[in-house]
C-alpha cells in the first residue's frame, strides 16, 4: 500500500514549477490530484500528463486570490473526489523592484496573490477538514521570508505572512487533527527564477553552502514529506530547502 492512498490533495499552482512537481510526487505516492491553476489549458496538460501515468486526475481553473473562486474551487473538488485530504498552497508570483520604485499595484497583487491567496485556500478547505478530523496544509513560503531580500520587498512581506499564517492555523486546527507547516525554499530553477538576471544568479549560488540550485522535486519531496502521516506529529514548522542557505 503507497503512503499516500486514496489521500486527495489539491496543489495551488500546479500546473507548472514546483506546483507541477508536487502533483507528480504525490501522484506516485498514490494520491488522487487536483491540479488548480488560474490558465485552464495548463492545468488541464498537467492533469492529463498525471492520467496518462495512472492517477486520478483533475483539473480546475481558479484565481486563489478571489475568495469566491477559492470557495468555489473546494465545492467542485469535493463534489468530485468526495473527500479533500490535502492542501498544498504554491500559487505564487513576483512583481521585483527596489522600493522606491515599487508601485502600489506590484506591491497589492504580490500580498493578493501569495498571502491572501492562501488565507482563501486555507479558510475554504477548513470546514471539510475539520469535519473529517483529520487534514493536512503545507504552504510554500520562502526563504526570503525570513532573511528578506533587496528588490523584493512584497514578496519577502507576503512569505513572512505565510509564515505567520502557517503558525497561526497550525494552532487553531491541531485539536481538530490537522497539521498545518511550510517549507521555505531557497533558490529553485523554474521559470520564476529564471527570471532573475545573471549577476542574482550568481549572488544567490555564492550564498549556497552545497552549492547549486534546487531543483523542484527537492522541494516535492519536502511536501509529500509533510502531507503524508509521517509527519502527524509535526504542526507549525517551517522547513527550509535552500542548500543550506540559511542556517
Ligand atoms: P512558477 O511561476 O513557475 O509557477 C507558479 C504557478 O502558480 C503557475 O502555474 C501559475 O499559473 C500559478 N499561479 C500564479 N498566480 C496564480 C493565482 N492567482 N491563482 C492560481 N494559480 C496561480 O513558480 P515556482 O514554481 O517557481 O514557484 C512556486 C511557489 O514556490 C511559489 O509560491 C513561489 O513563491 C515559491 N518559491 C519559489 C522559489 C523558486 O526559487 N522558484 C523559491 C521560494 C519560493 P500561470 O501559469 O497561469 O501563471
Amino acid at each position: 500500500m503507497q503512503i499516500l492512498q486514496e489521500k486527495v490533495a489539491l496543489v495551488t499552482g500546479g500546473a507548472r514549477g514546483i506546483g507541477k512537481a508536487v502533483c507528480e510526487e504525490l501522484a506516485g505516492c498514490g494520491a488522487r490530484i487536483a491540479v488548480v491553476d488560474v490558465a485552464a489549458e495548463t492545468a488541464r496538460a498537467t492533469a492529463e500528463e498525471l492520467q496518462r501515468q495512472g492517477c486520478d486526475a483533475r483539473h480546475y481553473s481558479a484565481d486563489v486570490s478571489s475568495p469566491q473562486d477559492a470557495e468555489n474551487m473546494i465545492k467542485n473538488v469535493l463534489a468530485d473526489f468526495g473527500r479533500l485530504d490535502i492542501l498544498i498552497n504554491n500559487a505564487g508570483i513576483t512583481r521585483d523592484n527596489l522600493l522606491m520604485r515599487m508601485k502600489e499595484e506590484e506591491w497589492d497583487q504580490v500580498i493578493a496573490v501569495n498571502l491572501k491567496g492562501t488565507f482563501n485556500c486555507i479558510k475554504a478547505a477548513t470546514r471539510p477538514l475539520i469535519k473529517a478530523r483529520s487534514g493536512k496544509i503545507v504552504n510554500i513560503a520562502s526563504v526570503v521570508g525570513v532573511m528578506g531580500n533587496a528588490g523584493q520587498a512584497n514578496y519577502s512581506a507576503s512569505k513572512a505572512g505565510v509564515i505567520g499564517l502557517t503558525k497561526s492555523a497550525a494552532k487553531e486546527l491541531a485539536s481538530r487533527n490537522i497539521q498545518v507547516n511550510a517549507v521555505a525554499p531557497g533558490y529553485i530553477e523554474t521559470e520564476m527564477t529564471g527570471k532573475l538576471s545573471d549577476q542574482a544568479r550568481e549572488e544567490f549560488l555564492s550564498h549556497i553552502p552545497l552549492h547549486r540550485p534546487g531543483v523542484s522535486e527537492d522541494v516535492a519531496r519536502a511536501v509529500r514529506f509533510l502531507a503524508s502521516k509521517d509527519a502527524d506529529y509535526i504542526t507549525g514548522q517551517v522547513l527550509n530547502i535552500d542548500g543550506g542557505m540559511v542556517m
